[in-house]
């Protein structure tokens, strides 16, 4: 029954087309996308990242690229390769630019940039707008035909308190670029070019968004074992320490005292991050064996499960240490979820402290949060329907995708 429930879910999925999103934004908005899109016929995108599974950037990307297309403008999303050496020095970069320190050695930059060129030679870029997410790969401005097409750097991480040693390197590659995009104003850096701050975005029509059946969220549950009818508290991130999962432990094991509660910390890993597995076991060993802690490594086709976890849970954690947007927070809001989070990077756009979730500091503040809202549900509740309607006014993928466009119309208009 469980696998025939599973089995009828998964076929029945079909993929969303843009005239669906009439249901979530208005036919107003749908048409805009149109409208806008109708001016630049004949334009082509290009996308690039670093993986094209795991993480937040992935799994935006995933989205929109489709949706582009629909607009009937041609677009392609390249992923760039490289070795372990290449993703542990991007992964040490990735750390130091959310504020650490940077210990890979100078000959780590050359390796780097011998990666890119790597990736320079066999990619092609001769789309007119070029988005290069992130610093993995930034070098690629390199690949630049002087003259031809509009590059935009896409950062997706908070760069407020840099490294500086990271930064310098990095800052030449960026300053050629002719804009930078951030999810936040204070990521946002005293660079030549113009700057913009786009929101990140979900897909509320997707897998992991859209409305679940109850049977197959009961089914997940067991599936995971994990009582439907004891509080259930739940972190998905990969596992990294920048997410904090061990904090999220000692927090849970605060609220335990008071409440019989659960623990699901759910994630996977992304191929452009080689500490995750680690990190898992060192969570592992400060869980010890505690039955009501579920750990879930999840395999990269769980966008279901998580989904119905996030349904499944009466609070959505989010303790990042470092934070970029943390897209997590945005699924749990959109899902109505009550949201305990950290204070860092882009959370306070979303979570607004009392009024659509609650902000904390530290892994008591977490804890207090918590059992505050585990005593007030109607509270809770309340923070969760704000919440939704905060997502859908800013974080929706229909404004991403509506931002993209405005952009590219922009850079036509200005070159004219
Ligand atoms: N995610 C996932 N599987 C996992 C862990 C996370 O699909 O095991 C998804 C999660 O639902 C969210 C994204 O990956 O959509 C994580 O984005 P976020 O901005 O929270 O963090 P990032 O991983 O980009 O730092």
């Amino acid at each position: 029954m469980t696998t025939q429930l599973q089995t009828r879910l998964r076929t029945e999925i079909k993929v969303s087309s843009l005239d669906d999103y009439a249901s979530v934004v208005g036919t107003e908005g749908v048409g805009e996308l149109r409208a806008l899109a109708s001016r630049l016929r004949g334009r082509s995108v290009q996308m690039v990242n670093s993986t094209a599974l795991g993480g937040g950037v992935a799994e935006m990307l995933n989205r929109i690229v489709p949706l582009i297309q629909e607009l009937e403008i041609p677009i392609r999303w390249d992923v760039i390769t490289g070795g372990e050496d290449f993703f542990a020095i991007t992964k040490a970069f990735h750390n130091a630019l959310h504020g650490g320190s940077y210990d890979m050695g100078d000959d780590s930059f050359a390796t780097f940039l011998a990666n890119s060129e790597q990736n320079r030679q066999r990619m092609q870029f001769d789309s007119e707008f070029v988005i290069i997410h992130d610093p993995q790969p930034a070098a690629l401005i390199n690949a630049r035909n002087h003259g031809r097409g509009h590059w935009v750097w896409r950062c997706h991480i908070d760069l407020s308190q840099p490294n500086q040693k990271v930064w310098q390197f990095l800052e030449p590659f960026v300053s050629r670029y002719d804009a930078a995009i951030f999810s936040s104003p204070e990521f946002s850096r005293g660079l030549r070019i113009p700057q913009y701050l786009f929101y990140p975005s979900i897909d509320p029509l997707s897998e992991k968004n859209r409305e679940l059946e109850p049977e197959f969220i009961g089914e997940v549950l067991e599936r995971f074992e994990i009582d439907p009818r004891r509080p259930i508290l739940t972190q998905i991130s990969r596992f990294d320490r920048l997410k904090d999962p061990i904090g999220v432990l000692r927090a849970y094991k605060i609220v335990k005292r008071y409440f019989d509660c659960q623990l699901v910390l759910a994630g996977g890993s992304a191929a452009d991050d080689p500490e995750g597995e680690q990190v898992l076991a060192e969570v592992q060993e400060v869980a010890g064996k505690d039955p009501d802690v579920h750990l879930l490594n999840l395999p990269p086709w769980s966008a279901l499960e998580i989904n119905a976890l996030q349904r499944a849970s009466t609070i959505i954690i989010q303790k990042s240490l470092r934070e970029g947007f943390g897209l997590t927070v945005t699924e749990g809001l959109w899902k109505k979820k009550p949201v305990v989070a950290s204070a860092v990077g882009g959370i306070p756009t979303q979570v607004i402290h009392k009024y659509t979730g609650m902000l904390a500091h530290s892994v008591e503040g977490t804890a207090y949060q918590i059992r505050y809202l585990l005593s007030n549900p109607n509270i809770a509740q309340r923070l969760a329907e704000w919440g939704h309607e905060h997502v859908r006014e800013n974080f929706l993928i229909t404004s991403n995708v509506r931002r993209y466009l405005t952009l590219f119309l922009h850079f036509v208009e200005a070159s004219h």
